[in-house]
């Protein structure tokens, strides 16, 4: 069961896996224009007990890499013997061949993740993701799709959830991100779309691309074994990474008008009051020929770091009607 290849033309039937194993493999999703498969590594960690499927995704965008590390660390601690209730299913390369190129799309230049649900007879990317979903994402109960902001910006550790939904906002609060957002996703994402096969969904947004970051991948993987005792897959007692989130029930991001070379003030997670200045452009003498405003009361939850600034570029992304909550464990 280690490393084999599982054929693309059959799903996969979880029972096939031994219980109380981890299985390592490489699931054949499409075949690249030699003919030759293009294969996604996959581990399953299964407990003896039954329980709750808990599917965890990374590298969707191919520069977003820290959810590679969280899912390797986090297999690491559940061990060879898991001693888990259900089974927790990690994607570690979603985008193989984004990846591979470093880049953001998959290699038809298309966004997977605007893809979904994709069809059985769509362009490349739109067939990837209808099998990745057929295939995988149907068997999850709970998703946590794992992501990084893109270049040229930072991010701070959040998550995007819709906490109307008070499961779905009890999974985050749990996670002990910094901070919150809260966003009803789109139909076309994979998030929005495994919502609306009433699977639990959350977007972690795990910092910057292109890099593990130890310090914040140590902290989502602390989240994640919060969220797997919540749900009754272990006895885990949890604990909070952080005292406190800040919780944004709106965002918004403040994009320049102005092209030139772009000064962004505030720092990550610094909260900035309406009115007050956020960003400068100057043209490539060095002469300021905008300056920019914070819309609202709000906290910095990602900032442009890109000097290079084109009319309608991002400046930082906003959360706004923001408030401080604990990171409580209590059980609904
Ligand atoms: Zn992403």
């Amino acid at each position: 069961m280690m490393y084999n290849a599982i054929k693309s033309d059959k799903a996969f039937d979880l029972s096939q896996f031994p219980k109380g194993k981890v299985s390592k493999f490489w699931l054949h999703i499409i075949n690249n224009g030699i003919g030759e498969p293009i294969r996604i590594p996959m581990l399953i960690a299964r407990g003896t007990e039954d329980g709750p499927v808990l599917g965890l995704n990374a590298a969707l965008h191919g520069n977003e890499l820290n959810g590679i590390n969280v899912i390797q660390k986090l297999f690491r601690e559940i061990g060879e013997a898991p001693q888990i209730n259900g089974t927790v299913i990690g994607i570690l390369v979603a985008n193989v061949p984004g990846v591979l190129l470093g880049q953001r799309r998959f290699n038809d230049d298309f966004d997977l993740n605007r893809q979904a649900p994709g069809s059985e007879t769509g362009i490349p990317s739109s067939i990837y993701v209808n099998r990745l979903i057929e295939r995988v994402v149907k068997h999850f109960d709970y998703f946590l799709d794992l992501h990084t902001t893109g270049f040229g910006k930072e991010n701070c550790w959040h998550i995007r959830a819709d906490i109307n939904d008070s499961v779905t906002r009890q999974l985050a609060v749990l996670q002990s991100p910094e901070a919150i957002l809260h966003s009803t996703p789109d139909e076309q994402s994979l998030r929005g779309h495994a919502s609306s096969l009433g699977i639990k969904s959350l977007t972690l947004e795990i910092k910057d691309p292109m890099r593990f970051q130890p310090e914040v991948v140590k902290d989502a993987i602390a989240g994640i074994h919060n969220l797997m005792s919540f749900i009754g897959m272990t006895e885990y007692v949890p604990t909070c990474p952080l005292d406190y989130t800040w919780l944004c029930k709106s965002s918004q991001w403040v994009r320049s008008n102005e092209g030139g070379i772009l000064t962004v003030f505030p720092e990550l997670m610094q909260t900035v009051a309406k009115g007050e200045k956020i960003a400068e452009v100057r043209n490539i003498f060095g002469e300021k020929t905008k300056e920019f405003f914070a819309p609202e009361n709000g906290i910095v939850i990602a900032k442009n770091i890109n000097p290079i600034a084109q009319t309608g570029s991002g400046i930082l992304n906003l959360g706004t009607k923001i408030e401080k909550i604990p990171c409580t464990m209590e059980k609904l």
